[in-house]
């Protein structure tokens, strides 16, 4: 119990009120509390920038009632809605989309980040509890926001993925990271995914995996990672060879830097990533410079040496730019404009900065 503890000190009291579903949980992601830790950093929360930090970041009532827009209702744009209402301002929260969530929404779907569901449960009930005003398909302009009269904006659009400048960029076999993890385009039997950052990682994950998620069965867990729970051996260890079940397709995971691939996932999670990935027979390559790509498939060199990848898929995943269009608008419009989150420093895995920043700037307004 003691992350769930820092994303949410109330657990306890909620549970014994009968408002479990307004229990903040933890997503069991590390990156504030244990990465923290392990290299010498304050713990925190990223669910909840207010745990270790309680004297720091304090979410006073307000005197001064303000009426705020919050366009996007990704972790950025939900964090900073739910601490303004709290301390008592109006706020109407605006997002294009069919359900609060953002980029949460393709995370939950990776196996493994099944938890990141709870946090959209928790916002989309405090949006409730708040009486926060939610719009949803409704994508703004600064015209409507103009006409609104709000005392204060809030940009939350978040981002638009990069597309590479490389020769055949848009030939038929090329998807994004979104249409695969949506699975609204097909994915062939040979992959290759270009870029491994964390989204690269998980649309491995994602396009390899075959049968239940270790995440939500304990049998699967323990057969996955060669632990036994009824024979206690010596470190809970079989000592067997794991046994990984995988979708038949074989995947390429690619990146420009020269440094090992998965060096910049998280400190105490970033390990299970990459063996899961080798388990599942990923090959993994560095130094890698796109040349072109054709019916052939992918035409890389490694190292300086030329070689041709025969995928049938190429799924892009190199990375993401901030979406500002609509704060560049607002700019000369004379109203009070802020921007939050991935609109404001597109980062990848970088929720965790999202929700910090907006409850920050949501606790000063
Ligand atoms: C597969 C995947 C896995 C991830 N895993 C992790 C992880 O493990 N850890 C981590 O920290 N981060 C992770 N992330 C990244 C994380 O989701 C982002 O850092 C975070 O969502 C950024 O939040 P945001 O609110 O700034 O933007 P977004 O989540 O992108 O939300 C922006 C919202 O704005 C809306 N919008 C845009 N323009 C308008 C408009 N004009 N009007 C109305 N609405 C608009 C969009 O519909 C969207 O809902 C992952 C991302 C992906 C894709
Ligand atoms: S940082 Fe992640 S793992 Fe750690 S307590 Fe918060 S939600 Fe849980």
């Amino acid at each position: 119990m003691a992350r769930p503890m820092l994303a949410d000190a109330e657990f306890v009291n909620k549970a014994r009120e009968g408002r479990e579903d307004e229990i903040n949980t933890c997503i069991a992601c590390n990156q504030a509390c244990l990465d923290h830790t392990f290299t010498g950093q304050e713990v925190s929360c990223l669910v909840n920038p207010r745990a270790c930090h309680e004297t720091l970041l304090r979410y006073v009532p307000t005197n001064s009632p303000k009426r705020i827009a919050v366009v996007g209702a990704g972790p950025a744009g939900l964090g900073y809605a739910t601490v303004a209402a709290q301390r008592g301002h109006a706020v109407t929260l605006f997002d294009g989309a069919a359900e609060i969530g953002g980029q949460f929404n393709l995370a939950k779907r990776v196996p493994g980040k099944e938890e990141f569901y709870e946090t959209l449960r928790y916002y989309a009930r405090m949006i409730k509890v708040l009486d926060i005003e939610l719009h949803l398909h409704t994508s703004v302009d600064a015209a409507q926001l103009r006409a609104g009269n709000f005392d204060e904006i809030v940009i939350a659009t978040g981002i638009e993925p990069r597309v590479p400048q490389v020769q055949g960029i848009d030939h038929s076999s090329v998807i994004s990271y979104i249409d695969a993890i949506l699975e609204r385009k097909p994915v062939g039997s040979t992959v290759a995914i270009m870029g491994a950052g964390g989204i690269g990682f998980d649309v491995a994950e994602f396009i390899l995996h075959k049968g239940t998620s270790a995440a939500l069965d304990l049998d699967v867990f323990a057969r996955e990672w060669g632990i036994d729970f009824e024979h206690h051996p010596r470190g809970g260890v079989t000592g067997m060879e794991p046994l990984v079940e995988k979708a038949d397709r074989e995947v390429f995971l690619l990146q420009r830097k020269s440094t090992p691939v998965g060096r910049g996932l998280g400190k105490t999670t970033g390990w299970t990533h990459r063996l899961s990935l080798v388990r599942r027979e990923v090959k993994m390559l560095n130094g890698v410079e796109y040349h072109k790509i054709d019916d052939d498939g992918l035409h890389i060199s490694v190292n300086g040496a030329p070689q041709l990848l025969a995928v049938d898929t190429v799924i892009v995943c190199a990375g993401q730019l901030p979406l500002r269009t609509l704060y560049d608008e607002l700019q000369d419009s004379g109203m009070r404009v802020s921007l939050i989150g991935g609109a404001y420093e597109a980062a990848e895995l970088d929720a965790k900065r999202a929700i910090n920043q907006a409850s920050y700037l949501a606790a000063m307004v």
